[in-house]
């Protein structure tokens, strides 16, 4: 029987006991982890303004790369979608403006700055530097940020740690690690992972039948 026992649990990171399966089915939990729980990042950034010393394209870099707080009950995939629109709907973008000025001193825009239209989606962390702004100089800009998977770019990486390591190999128990990037709690993304799993079994078992 599998048995699953939490050693240590808070919001930013989950320890857990795996009994029970094999290896390679812990391990598949430990890459979902990774890979298959999606979270929001912003994808696509419109430039209105910007005087600064940073190229545009550099400025949309850094904000892909900033994790946001991340609600999967109320987004979905864009490919999932219905809307089937490049541009997107509310239900699977959250935009995101950026309006900053430096008026007579240097000085940095960090993530908070950022204001979001969805307000359960902003930065987990507001003091990430964004751009640094001279005396005049101002930044405009539209940010969207969608759900994507860890698989498609590292930037929608749900997880900072996701590790595996045998307990006792001859019975198969594991413990696994997992630090969240603050996007989703560490146990939502463990749960997220096992589902995958369960859905790849299930389907695998379907494909099956097929052969039969
Ligand atoms: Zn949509």
């Amino acid at each position: 029987m599998v048995k699953l026992q939490v050693l240590e649990q808070d919001e930013t990171k989950i320890r857990v006991i795996i009994k029970g399966i094999h290896r390679s089915y812990a391990n598949a939990i430990r890459r979902f982890a990774i890979s298959e729980v999606p979270t929001m990042a912003i994808d696509e950034v419109v430039i209105l303004d910007n005087s600064s010393a940073m190229y545009d394209e550099l400025i949309a870099h850094r904000l892909g790369l900033i994790p946001l707080r991340t609600d999967l009950t109320r987004y979905v995939l864009p490919e999932d979608c219905d809307c089937k629109s490049t541009l997107g709907c509310p239900k699977c973008r959250v935009l995101l403006v950026l309006d900053a000025e430096a008026i007579d001193k240097t000085r940095e825009v960090y993530s908070g700055e950022l204001k979001s239209e969805d307000e359960f989606v902003k930065p987990t962390n507001n003091f990430i530097p964004i751009v640094k702004l001279a005396p005049r100089q101002a930044i405009k800009l539209e940010a969207y940020a969608r759900l994507g998977k860890g698989k498609e770019h590292a930037k929608w990486q749900p997880t900072t740690v996701s590790v595996l390591k045998p307990v006792s190999d001859d019975e198969d128990v594991y413990m696994l690690y997992i630090e969240s990037s603050g996007s989703l709690p560490a146990g939502e993304i463990l749960t997220r992972a096992i589902e995958v799993l369960h859905k790849r079994l299930v389907e695998f078992t379907e494909k099956l039948k097929d052969v039969k």
